[in-house]
């Protein structure tokens, strides 16, 4: 399998060169060049097979040329051997004909999991067989450190280190990252804010000279391999639910427009998907482009959401890419125009191809309180804020009752006991068996002053599993 970039300027890659990219020199997002297409029956005869089964299946054609599959079946089944549910993704009924698909028994419990973990996976493989080493740089606000780390801490090849905002990340989250020891694993507290991190690791991108010659790897969604491992349970619930012989609707809790592309990619290789729900927090940009064709940024909010609180979403330059038959020099002039304006619309007939599929909706923290106390009412179910504004959105937005609606659970909600307080539910909740000690576990992190050299000589110091480059 080939990928090229969504701006059309950059190389071809294959699998091996698209999983150690982070962005395309043209400041694009690679794509695969064709997206495989199963047949129904093909789909049909997948039912019932476990997980890792179901995942060789789904993704053996992004991998061929790069992972033989002796090898690529064995990384499966030990990515999700280590999931803490029988069943991976299991779904659970909340209404009539509506369930969550719950994405949160994985080591970290959040959906980053099912990517991460085989990510780390799948770049200790192939590192070793190229005898390279590389370096991780992420910036978090949550979620996606502690599965970054969970991911790549017995990784042989990797060292990782993860910027957080310093006593700006909740306790279960920061511990779930700086109690994992490992002396590959580097957890740095900086002294400034999220948006700080972030463009710390910009810059390091772009100018990769402290490093010495070692490559920087991304592990955010713009990396290819973690939506590719997100496409595999939408085929998981669908075939649970009657797929492919019945179609299925979805709600995505989204804000990088990740997950939901994942989504996106499984209806075009063949699964039967009458609609997919845009559910935003009041960082609302891919639902004003949804209900009004207005891509444009405005100021970022704090919300009862935080793994969706984004101004910009990175993924979703991947569909106006396929929404403009793939001319890349066309996303190139709209990226353009965004950055200089700020913002663009595109063409109506494009926008009405992109409305029979998405819906979408915003929804703010109020409602999403509400959604989980009603819910907990109803079912005595808990559910984390992400997920809630997926159940909030999939009742205002749904298209048809026959049609089994699924929401994706982003996350177990003992996460974010702030929005579950808030929502009155006055059940305590319990930390699953493998975090039952996170709270007296020996915490290892090192805070640094929000300044890039500084950020950059520590990388220097002890990216060589804790030795110097
Ligand atoms: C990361 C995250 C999201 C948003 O995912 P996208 O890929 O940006 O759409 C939603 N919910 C939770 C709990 C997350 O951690």
């Amino acid at each position: 399998m080939r990928y090229i970039s969504t701006r059309g300027q950059a190389p071809a890659l294959n699998f091996e060169e698209v999983l150690l990219a982070g962005l395309a020199s043209d400041g694009g997002l690679y794509v695969p060049e064709n997206l495989p297409r199963f047949t129904q029956e093909e789909i049909a005869s997948w039912a019932g097979l476990p997980y890792h089964e179901l995942a060789f299946r789904v993704m053996r054609p992004f991998v061929t040329g790069s992972i033989p599959d002796a090898d690529f079946k064995k990384i499966l089944e030990e990515t999700y051997g280590v999931f803490a549910h029988a069943s991976i993704a299991p779904l659970r009924q909340l209404g009539g004909n509506e369930w969550v698909l719950e994405l949160f028994h994985g080591p970290t419990l959040a959906f980053k999991d099912f990517a991460l973990q085989l990510l780390g996976r799948l770049l200790d493989y192939v590192l070793a067989k190229r005898k390279q080493r590389v370096v991780i740089i992420g910036a978090t606000s949550g979620d996606t450190g502690s599965a970054a780390i969970e991911g790549c801490k017995h990784c042989e090849n990797v060292d990782i280190f993860i910027l957080h905002p310093h006593q700006r990340v909740s306790e279960v989250q920061r511990r779930q990252m700086t109690t994992v020891s490992g002396a590959n694993v580097h957890n740095l507290a900086i002294e400034g804010n999220f948006d700080d991190c972030q463009e710390m690791v910009k810059n390091s991108f772009a100018d990769q000279s402290f490093l010495k010659g070692t490559p920087l790897v991304a592990v955010n969604s713009i990396n290819w391999a973690r939506i590719m491992a997100q496409i595999v349970y939408y085929f998981h619930a669908a075939l649970q639910l009657g797929g492919p012989a019945r179609s299925v609707a979805f709600s995505v809790p989204t804000g990088n427009f990740g997950d939901i592309f994942a989504g996106y990619l499984a209806r075009n290789m063949g699964l039967p998907i009458n609609q997919l729900i845009v559910a935003t927090n009041r960082n609302d940009i891919l639902h004003r482009f949804m209900s009004g064709n207005q891509y444009v940024k405005q100021t970022l909010h704090a919300t009862l959401s935080p793994s969706m609180d984004i101004m910009v979403s990175s993924n979703f330059e991947r569909l106006l890419f396929d929404l403009h038959g793939r001319n890349g020099a066309a996303i190139a002039g709209l990226m353009a125009d965004f950055k200089r304006g700020g913002g663009f619309s595109v063409e109506q007939e494009r926008w009405t191809e992109a409305r029979k599929l998405f819906d979408s909706l915003a929804v703010d923290d109020e409602q999403t309180c509400q959604t989980i106390a009603a819910v907990y009412q109803q079912t005595g179910e808990v559910l984390d804020p992400h997920t809630a504004i997926g159940v909030h959105a999939a009742r205002e937005c749904r298209r048809s009752l026959d049609i089994p609606m699924v929401i994706l659970g982003t996350a177990h909600p003992v996460k974010f006991p702030d929005a579950v307080v808030k929502a009155g539910v006055g059940k305590a909740l319990d930390l699953p068996p493998h975090l039952t000690d996170l709270l007296q576990r020996e915490e290892q992190c090192t805070v640094l002053a929000n300044d890039l050299g500084a950020m950059q000589a520590y990388v220097a110091q002890h990216g060589n599993r804790g030795k110097p480059l």
